[in-house]
């Protein structure tokens, strides 16, 4: 009933150029109710790939969004701004952003408040550092994330959440978690959306794992119960890695 969900992160690649030419030259892309797909890419990237994108069953994200919706912040983009732009997507609290740029659960909770509120779909990451998973305390962690993500938000808009499980210790280093281990992190995210919401929200939201995931073991995890998806770094650079992420979920 979930549709599966793969979200690609760009992160800090690709000009503008690049961007459109990876649009170009994906192939055709599966039906609406089979994959949702999306791009999540640099703010100066989002205004061609929408335009790209227009006809295409491909959302465009952007990878973060301030709360407020004008002020004086220099340097940001609002919620406000990108959701007039007609972004579908954003990104909230990727652990480079927490150990980076001093996003808190604080923060990430007032974003999500502003991206649903500007009628986009907020992906909130989570995820437990080497260190907490080596005391045992992944499952804590992800859940006190999760229960200040949502704190506040409205049952009618919780459902509309994508929550993306990402161990810090899988990003990027090609040491992903293992099918089982992933599934089971997203099976206590989903229990703790229940204890908060019910299991009717529960069974909505959707979420994705994120960590190393490539064409090559995408399938192992949309195996799993409640994996729904896959938030993807460095295999959604290249055309032909997405669109067989997008094959095998
Ligand atoms: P990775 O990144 O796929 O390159 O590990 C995932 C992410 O940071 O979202």
């Amino acid at each position: 009933m979930r549709t599966p969900f793969i979200a690609g992160n760009w992160k800090m690649n690709k000009t503008i150029s690049e961007g459109e030419q990876f649009i170009d030259s994906l192939g055709d892309l599966p039906a609406e109710d089979e994959v949702e797909s999306a791009i999540c890419a640099p703010f100066i990237h989002l205004p061609s790939l929408l335009e790209k994108a227009q006809h295409l069953n491909l959302g465009i994200g952007a990878e973060n969004a301030h709360y407020e919706d004008s002020g004086a912040f220099t340097g940001e983009v609002s919620a406000a701004m990108l959701g007039d732009l007609g972004v579908d997507y954003v990104i909230i609290g990727h652990s480079e952003r927490r150990e980076h740029f001093n996003e808190t659960d604080g923060t990430v909770n007032k974003k999500t408040h502003a991206v649903l509120d500007k009628n986009m779909i907020p992906i909130v990451c989570v995820g437990e550092s080497d260190a907490e998973r080596e005391a045992g305390d992944h499952a804590s962690v992800v859940e006190s994330q999760i229960e200040k993500a949502f704190d506040g938000i409205p049952a009618e808009s919780a459902g509309k959440v994508v929550v993306a499980y990402e161990p810090i210790w899988a990003i990027g280093t090609g040491k992903s978690a293992t099918s089982e281990d992933a599934n089971e992190m997203c099976g206590v995210i989903r229990k703790k959306v229940a204890s908060l919401y019910g299991n009717e929200t529960a069974a909505a939201v959707r979420i994705q794992y994120g960590g190393s995931v490539k064409p090559a073991n995408i399938g192992e995890y949309m195996g799993q119960e409640h994996i729904d998806g896959a938030l993807v770094g460095g295999a959604s650079l290249e055309p032909e890695d997405f669109m067989a992420l997008l094959e095998g979920a």
